[in-house]
């Protein structure tokens, strides 16, 4: 899954990299960055879900799940009701002004595929590589530290 395709924001025109990820196919959830539009996604088949996540997979992560996930590396909360933001200034990108550039590019619009026209159906979107996974919050994460030496 390394292929990418160029959208461009609806407020500044700047371009970016982007990858859409099928949350069915993938058996995963998925959040947006509330502060820079990152997104994280949640394997159902990690490991180390947390229990109390009840992790439910195939679109936006559910509540007891986003409670639980590491913030994101510029200090943001990664939220199911966030989008995707423009990397170049930060608007959030409009589900509905991105179905000129994601359906003009993807191969499935000539056999009749359309854009959800959303951020929370089954597709999530990746800008720019700007993505973490499995972001589980290990709140022993220094009594391991101490153990391990
Ligand atoms: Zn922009
Ligand atoms: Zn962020």
């Amino acid at each position: 899954m390394s292929h990418f395709d160029t959208g461009s924001c609806d407020s500044c025109g700047g371009k970016f990299q982007y990858q859409l990820v099928h949350n069915g196919f993938n058996d995963s959830a998925f959040a947006y960055c509330d502060s820079c539009g990152s997104s994280a996604l949640l394997s159902g088949w990690y490991e180390r879900i947390p229990t109390k996540a009840k992790l439910k997979v195939h679109g936006p992560v559910n509540p007891e799940a986003e409670a639980l996930l590491e913030p994101c590396a510029c200090g943001g909360r990664f939220r199911a009701d966030a989008s995707p933001k423009c990397p170049h200034c930060r608007a959030s990108i409009s589900a509905e002004a991105a179905r000129s550039f994601i359906e003009a590019n993807a191969l499935g619009t000539k056999g009749g595929w359309r854009w959800q026209g959303s951020w929370n159906g089954i597709y999530s979107i990746l800008i720019e590589g700007r993505n973490t996974k499995d972001n589980w919050q290990r709140p022993n994460t220094s009594l391991e530290r101490t153990r391990e030496g």
